[in-house]
């Protein structure tokens, strides 16, 4: 009996295992899951470097993994007295390749031949808000295509230094890997596991196609 047991453990084992390792292809809408995380879903608006609307819906939508993850960010940056400010999550293909049509310079539109982490819906771009909801000074706007934008960067005032160093160790401490080209891009680890996507923004469900 007890040869038995072992002999179908044996046989479970690699079988939950491959569980384990299958990465959740489902894209979650983050205010399904928290209404206090700021959305500012900025290529929803014409308040972005193209001047247009190019997002059919202001919505953050994520690989369900990573959204888990920036949802334990966000309690323990509201633990603190901060919120997070979302301005991009998942992006589709299509609007990427159609970013680089507008823009085709790689020093501010990335190739999307490979297809970026965004497009994976591994990838965000945040930053800090008090709890009133006050964006907190950063080193520059989002999408500010200039030095400031870099980490590091030594024209930074004091609180500005401060504030992205805390949304760095927030992010850091829930497996999100800062871009030192951008202090408000942050990658999830195993981005890598999920594949590009053009999912269409507006359509609900959240399914991969
Ligand atoms: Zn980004």
């Amino acid at each position: 009996m007890k040869h038995a047991f072992f002999v179908l453990l044996l046989l479970l084992l690699p079988f939950r295992e491959s569980i384990a390792r299958e990465p959740d292809m489902m894209l979650a809408d983050l205010a399904d899951y928290d209404s206090s995380i700021i959305l500012d879903i900025r290529y929803a608006t014409t308040n972005n470097f193209t001047g247009k609307k190019v997002y059919p819906a202001a919505r953050c939508l994520l690989r369900r993994d990573v959204a888990m993850r920036l949802l334990k960010v966000q309690e323990k940056l509201r633990a603190k007295g901060y919120r997070l400010i979302v301005f991009d999550c998942y992006r589709p293909l299509s609007v990427q390749k159609h970013f680089r049509a507008l823009l085709p310079d790689e020093r501010y539109v990335a190739d999307p031949a490979n297809g970026l982490r965004h497009n994976r819906g591994a990838a965000v771009d945040v930053s800090l808000a008090d709890s009133t909801g006050r964006p907190l000074e950063m080193p520059s706007g989002y999408d500010d295509f200039s030095e400031k934008a870099t980490r590091g960067w030594s024209g930074s005032s004091t609180a500005a230094r401060r504030n992205s160093e805390l949304l760095d160790t927030a992010m850091e401490e829930e497996g999100f890997e800062p871009f030192s080209a951008e202090w408000w891009h942050f990658d999830a680890a195993g981005w890598e596991l999920y594949p590009v996507s053009d999912f269409p923004l507006e359509k609900t469900g959240g399914c991969e196609e």
